[in-house]
């Protein structure tokens, strides 16, 4: 295989086989082709796009680029994706409540991108919790049918190649391009062995996508790649006008992920966590409508159950829900005249929120 070739072939247009995509992959992984060609064939990439075909052979070309995760039967194994708004703390809940269920749940997340916080980073606000578990840690919590789920860092033995390729389209203006993005988020999702995805693509001012077409573009190549590969996928387009909920920061969404695990908390927050629950449900089979999950998970949120999980789960990874969080003291910020508010910069709310000290476990 001769990578100058493959790269004028996309620079042209054409579409690669998937033999040719598993060979610039592996060649890449094992760094015989060096940073300077995979840069230009990820902008050929950016510039011609790939077709469904392509898109799913440079997924699992990704994803067996490293280890998998295989499990023993079971309940179904599930996930949900989200591509990041401000305030999101869904993760943090969805993980527990579906659990509550049966299900298991091996949540691989990541730190905050851009203005957007990282579930790891709200979680390391909790005192000890760890958020890099091994393959085998992982794979013992999930399997133990009290917890049933973590939320952890990617291992290094997860999809190796994104991020080798990632951090090369990082710093070439290639991030931007829906195939790279879609076989980016699914080879490491794909990599968790799981039988049913929800994705939440965000769209707005305080998301990756800004509008609700692209948004929709981002969806629909995501679900069609992971149905090829077999998993059970939806995607749901949600609005990132304002901030999810009443709180961005790492201990507050801490801190009002608990309120929505114990039937409290604001209604955006809990009516999201249900909607994205309830594909899941229906997707592993677990419920026989929408309707039914949603009426089934409020009920977990409302009986105190999904917290309990959450608690086995956050001891599980070795923190400790008692001790102190660093919540900053609150400050009131009062208008200076009466009036109505129209719309919000939630980019730039979240970029504040960064600049005020929301890093990981603050
Ligand atoms: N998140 C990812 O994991 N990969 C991308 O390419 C973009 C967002």
């Amino acid at each position: 295989m001769n990578p100058v070739l493959l790269i004028a072939k996309k620079r042209d247009g054409h579409e690669l086989t998937a033999n040719e995509i598993a060979a610039l992959v592996a060649g890449y992984a094992e760094e015989r082709i060096p940073d300077y060609q995979m840069s230009a064939w990820a902008m050929a990439v950016y510039l011609r796009g790939m077709t469904t075909a392509e898109t799913a052979a440079l997924t699992e070309a990704m994803l067996h680029s490293g280890t998998t995760l295989t499990w023993p039967a079971g309940g179904a194994i599930v996930d949900k994706h989200s591509t990041g708004g401000i305030g999101d703390k869904t993760s943090l809940i969805l993980a527990p409540l579906l659990a509550c269920y049966g299900l298991r749940v091996p949540m691989i997340s990541g730190r905050g991108l851009g203005a957007t916080g990282g579930t790891l980073d709200k979680l390391e606000a909790i005192a000890g919790f760890r958020t890099n578990l091994s393959l085998p840690e992982i794979e013992r919590v999930v399997n133990d049918p009290a917890v049933g789920c973590v939320i952890t860092g990617a291992s290094q033995e997860l999809a190796p190649a994104d991020r080798k390729l990632y951090a090369l389209r990082d710093v070439t203006a290639t991030v931007a391009s829906i195939p790279l993005i879609t076989a980016s988020i699914m080879s490491k999702k794909l990599a968790e062995g799981l039988q049913a995805l929800v994705l939440d693509v965000k769209f707005g001012s305080g998301a990756f996508m800004k509008t609700r077409a692209a948004a929709e573009e981002l969806a629909q190549s995501l679900v069609a790649t992971g149905k090829r590969m077999g998993v059970a996928t939806t995607a749901l387009l949600t609005d990132m006008n304002q901030p999810l909920g009443q709180m961005a920061g790492n201990a507050v969404e801490v801190q009002e992920s608990i309120e929505v695990l114990q039937g409290n908390g604001p209604e955006d927050v809990r009516d999201l966590t249900i909607a994205l629950g309830a594909e899941v449900m229906v997707s592993a089979k677990q419920s026989g409508s929408l309707l039914t999950a949603s009426e089934q998970l409020a009920r977990s949120l409302d009986d105190g159950s999904a917290y309990e999980r959450f608690a086995r789960m956050v001891a599980a990874q070795g923190g400790n829900l008692d001790a102190p969080r660093p919540i900053a003291e609150e400050s009131i910020v009062a208008a200076e005249q009466r009036g109505f508010l129209a719309a919000v910069d939630t980019e730039a709310l979240g970029i504040a929120v960064i600049e005020m000290g929301a890093v990981a476990g603050r």
